[in-house]
């Protein structure tokens, strides 16, 4: 008799008090689609699959997050009071002026927004930091987890992947994902990350671009006409030690399943030949074609397909980290078919 194989799930309660509700577009207000339902349909829908789930009750060391983003962003994060009438980012620092210490700390609230996040898609809500820190959290316990056994799941919310060293964006504002390569990176020597959103993670590309330690391979929709626009093309491989390291599939809006495992089976092979200690992957569910916001052809047996093709590459270590994926009603089976496919 084959044994069935068990993947652990984590995830923080505190990560579900952020819940802002005004999203500004280019097309006017909506309600904010990064919301914490997103963890509970997916929990619901993973505890109807059988797997096991773990409340993560410790706060990661903050040392950790310093290792991930700079002093002066945390310091701002830290700052924001608890509680706080909801804010969007309006006006930006676009071209880097620099301001000395004094001038800054007497900005407003608005004004030091436009420093520390690049887009409107940020807003300042009651425990956005708290949430943060929970999501960042379960990122951490994954890493341990991953430590001891085999493979794990974070359900982080909010994502992380856009999060860059000094700067939040893309309804992200600590980087998860890395988070949890750094921490791993203590115990072992090679990690790589898959980033599977529909956007690219132009965060977590530029916290490892210079590094040889950490593999960064995304397939996403082409930069030209999707966020985050300026990250995310073909040449864009890595610098100094870490030129070669860093390798971008972009694919047209039009792209189905068959387009979408082609370059599957691409970045596999690519990973397969740098032999990662652990293999981390940056779960989006908005490539599903039901996504409403975003979305290539995807469907929820496309995640299964997905899983399957990846499962046989036999990477010796596995964790999965949520990132986007917006359609209420599709990700939690999406979610599950995919881990469905580790635990075969
Ligand atoms: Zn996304």
């Amino acid at each position: 008799m084959r044994l069935a194989i068990t993947v652990k799930v984590f995830y923080h309660p505190d990560q579900l008090l952020y819940d802002p509700k005004n999203e500004m577009t280019s097309r006017g207000a909506r309600h904010y689609p990064e919301r914490p339902e997103r963890v509970t349909r997916i929990l619901e829908s993973l505890k109807s699959g059988g797997l096991e789930i773990e409340k993560v009750q410790e706060t990661l060391d903050s040392s950790l997050l310093l290792e991930v983003h700079s002093n002066e962003y945390i310091e701002f994060l830290t700052s924001l009071p608890p509680v706080v009438d909801e804010q969007v980012p309006s006006i930006f620092n676009l071209r880097g002026k620099s301001l000395d210490k004094p001038k800054l700390e007497k900005l407003s609230l608005m004004a030091k927004l436009g420093i520390y996040f690049f887009d409107i898609g940020t807003p300042i809500s009651p425990h956005l930091y708290k949430s943060a820190v929970a999501a960042a959290s379960t990122s951490h316990r994954l890493a341990v987890h991953l430590l001891e056994n085999d493979q794990g799941v974070a359900l982080c919310r909010p994502p992380g992947h856009h999060a860059m060293r000094d700067m939040g964006g893309g309804y992200c504002f600590l980087n998860n994902v890395a988070v949890c390569a750094v921490s791993l990176l203590k115990s072992v020597s090679k990690v790589a990350i898959l980033d599977l959103d529909y956007h690219h993670g132009n965060g977590t590309q530029e916290l490892f671009y210079q590094r040889s330690d950490v593999y960064y391979v995304s397939i996403h929709g082409d930069p030209t006409h999707n966020f985050p626009y300026y990250w995310g093309y073909e040449d864009e491989q890595g610098q100094g030690n870490g030129l070669g390291y860093t390798k971008n599939f972009p694919l047209a809006k039009s792209s189905g399943e068959q387009e979408y495992l082609k370059k599957l089976n691409e970045a596999l092979l690519a990973l397969d030949s740098y032999s990662p200690d652990v293999l981390l992957i940056s779960l989006g569910l908005d490539t599903l074609g039901s996504d409403g916001l975003f979305g290539l052809n995807l469907t929820e047996e496309s995640f299964n397909k997905m899983g399957v093709m990846i499962k046989q590459f036999g990477f010796k270590k596995l964790g999965v980290i949520l990132e986007g994926g917006y359609n209420l009603d599709a990700i939690g089976s999406a979610f599950l078919k995919f881990i469905q496919a580790f635990t075969e």
